[in-house]
């Protein structure tokens, strides 16, 4: 079974709740979901945390994304710091640098991406990564507040092979979304051509970022099928390979306790 390793399923993207969206996930043989709880407020922390604790089959992250970074107050940290210490929390995050959108000042974002790197390390556990037009300082700032020591995933890998390398070398794994399956987006397969086998993950991003042949629908875990199938072509290695290889890397790099089989 596959693992999506970074979905958004709060109430902010399904009022309804997640049920019906994992039944479909679980159907089209994807297994396990890493529910990631940033969001506007802090509420989409805790309904990620919630649901881990609801479900054997979620494990949830928390932190606080670039773009909401202006808007987090003292109360929001504590809040944070506390849910991160939850046993099924498995990474601080999402957390690091946009600077495609701006949507918080680029000093405010670099001040919380470091207190965020403080979090991980002082809990020891694996950073998750949101990276936009930011390649030189996101690295920066790994490096010089010792993201090495957990390491983590750079999550939507986005990037090119020389970003892919040291990120590798910094402990980060790569993990590729449903941009992998379009057809202009030479760097970023180039990148997953290269990367080494233990070192490679899927995810959704859902509901962002829907795969060929699904582009320009709301996104959901049943899809990263078609992630991993772009993956084990561009590779050349079988679906099988990928579905295996890659559940095994997100299990390890996140202590997972996956059930059997
Ligand atoms: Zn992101
Ligand atoms: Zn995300």
């Amino acid at each position: 079974m596959l693992v999506d390793s970074h979905c958004h399923l709060d109430p902010a993207y399904l009022p309804a709740g997640p049920d019906d969206v994992l039944k479909r996930a679980k159907a089209a043989g994807v297994g396990t979901f890493v529910c990631i709880g940033v969001g506007r407020s802090l509420d989409a922390a805790r309904a990620a945390v919630a649901l881990a604790g609801a479900r054997d089959d979620v494990f949830a992250t928390v932190g606080v994304h670039p773009h909401d970074a202006a808007k987090t107050d003292e109360d929001g940290y504590g809040e944070i710091a506390t849910l991160a210490q939850k046993p099924r929390v498995v990474a601080v995050g999402e957390i690091g640098l946009d600077y495609h959108y701006d949507h918080s000042p680029r000093d405010v974002q670099t001040q919380v991406f470091r207190r965020m790197i403080a979090l991980a390390r002082q809990l020891k556990k694996p950073i998750v990564i949101h990276t936009r037009s930011a390649p030189a300082d996101t690295l920066a700032i790994l490096e010089e507040e010792k993201a090495r020591e957990v390491g983590g995933i750079i999550h939507c890998f986005s990037e090119d092979r020389d970003f892919a390398e040291r990120a590798l070398d910094l402990d980060f794994d790569l993990s590729f979304s449903g941009i992998l399956t379009f057809k202009n987006a030479h760097a970023i397969r180039d990148a997953a051509r290269f990367a080494p086998d233990d070192r490679i993950l899927v995810e959704t991003d859902s509901p962002f970022l829907a795969p060929v042949p699904l582009r320009g629908k709301t996104c959901e875990p049943a899809y990263i099928v078609h992630t991993a199938r772009c993956l084990a072509e561009l590779r050349g290695q079988t679906f099988e390979t990928i579905v295996r290889q890659t559940t095994a890397n997100v299990a390890k790099r996140l202590d997972l306790r996956l059930p059997p089989g």
